[in-house]
């Protein structure tokens, strides 16, 4: 969406000084989103960036700057949050299938709360604190509601999942939860799926989870000092789809929380966000190297493709063709033909966009693959054919930041090693 008072970056010279393929993120759109979410959110309610999205050190700490807190799932992801200057108390811990390294990295960073996703995993780091003989640890049950979400693409609750603890079983915990010393048990979390567009969904998935958490905290009979809701707040990606309408969700998160608030004042209240934060912040650039014709079909062959943009070929069910691409440079209005845009991989999988209609296509022509800022490379098979994962460029106020190098082929090899066994 072009804005007047940031001017697009200046594609053609980033990819002149750092090559293609390239991720350019452009901090002003961060900051809008951001800023968007934030106003759409009663106050207390906390932003958790979700690094999943996109893992980018210094992505991270831009969103830390604007006040986002952070959501981890990896030993990697905790110290990327903690050195992007993420307070250890605005970081919680979760995913399924923890090491005790992590569990142990989470106790010496003092983090606000480890979500944990079994009773077992309580149980383990209950044991671990005690072995240390450290405080009892702050934890957040990660809750598999028995109701579902609707109205999105990946829907989690209501169904048998490897993550969080059953809702039932979590009401019978209290006798097994009741004997622990290393643990406190300090509030409830839910994530309900991801890429909701209506933000209805949104506003009735956090009423039930605030719901629920109140009736767990009692049933357990612990005091409810915090709750994360998840999010999952989608963005447009397809032509018949809308952003979430950010003022309907201003208006129905005040009013899912007021009551809530009012009978829980100290209660911290998270959100989790990493697709709104960054999606739209992200533009893939490619360099076309040549466009060839098959069988009356016309294909624009690229530097990079889904080896960094997995989620363009349509992860799973939920994603469908195409992300919005652009011929960069072109003159908007003229003539268009269809082109399907591959990149460098040996199969026919390599499909970045099917049939979209662009201005005539060149080699040497670069393409740009709009809303990549959220699960580009970190959700795409970078090693395949190594190729190696690519740059990535933070442009903030028309002035460009290089944030990530790309691999060599030596960064690639170095990691192996040669053993002649014949
Ligand atoms: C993936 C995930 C998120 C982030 O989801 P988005 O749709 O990118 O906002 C948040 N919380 C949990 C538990 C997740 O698994």
């Amino acid at each position: 969406m072009p804005n007047p008072e940031s001017p697009e970056p200046d594609y053609e010279r980033l990819a002149e000084e750092f090559g293609t393929p390239l991720f350019v993120y452009d901090a002003q759109v961060v900051e809008r989103s951001h800023a968007a979410l934030a106003g759409a959110l009663p106050d207390g309610v906390d932003i958790m960036y979700s690094l999943k999205a996109n893992p980018n050190i210094s992505l991270c700490a831009l969103l830390g700057s604007l006040g986002a807190g952070a959501e981890v799932s990896s030993h990697a992801e905790l110290v990327t949050a903690l050195r992007a200057g993420i307070a250890p108390e605005d970081v919680i811990f979760l995913g399924p299938g923890k090491s005790t390294g992590e569990l142990e990295a989470c106790v010496d960073a003092g983090i606000a709360a480890l979500v944990c996703e079994s009773l077992d995993e309580v149980e383990r780091l209950d044991a671990l604190v005690g072995r240390r003989g450290s405080a009892p640890f702050p934890v957040m049950l990660r809750v598999n509601p028995s109701f579902t979400a609707r109205g999105q693409g990946l829907a989690m609750g209501g169904k048998p999942r490897q993550f969080g603890i059953d809702e039932v079983a979590v009401r019978d915990a209290k006798r097994r939860l009741g004997d622990l010393t290393g643990v406190r048990v300090v509030g409830i979390h839910a994530y309900m799926g991801t890429r909701f567009l209506d933000h209805t969904s949104v506003v009735r998935n956090t009423e039930r989870i605030l719901g629920l958490a109140e009736s767990l905290a009692a049933d357990l009979g612990v005091s409810l000092d915090a709750v994360d809701f998840g999010g999952g707040l989608g963005v447009a990606y397809f032509a018949h789809e809308n952003d979430p309408d950010m003022a309907g969700l201003g208006r129905g998160m005040r009013e899912a929380v007021a009551d809530f608030r009012s009978r829980n004042p100290h209660c911290r209240l998270m959100m989790e966000s990493g697709r709104y934060l960054t999606a739209a912040s992200g533009t893939y650039v490619v360099r076309v190297r040549e466009v060839k014709e098959s069988m009356g079909e016309l294909f624009a062959v690229a530097d990079g493709g889904t080896n960094h943009h997995m989620a363009a070929v349509g992860v799973g069910s939920f994603a469908k063709r195409n992300f919005p691409v652009r011929r960069l440079g072109a003159t908007e209005g003229a003539d268009t033909r269809e082109y399907s845009v591959t990149g460098p991989l040996c199969t026919p999988n390599d499909l970045v966009a099917k049939k979209v209609p662009l201005p005539e296509v060149r080699a040497g022509d670069l393409l740009g693959i709009g809303r990549s800022g959220a699960y580009g490379p970190t959700a795409s098979p970078g090693l395949f054919l190594s190729h190696g994962y690519p740059a990535e460029v933070l442009v903030d106020r028309g002035r460009a930041h290089l944030v990530r190098l790309p691999d060599t082929t030596e960064d690639l090899l170095g990691r192996q090693r040669l053993v002649r066994i014949r």
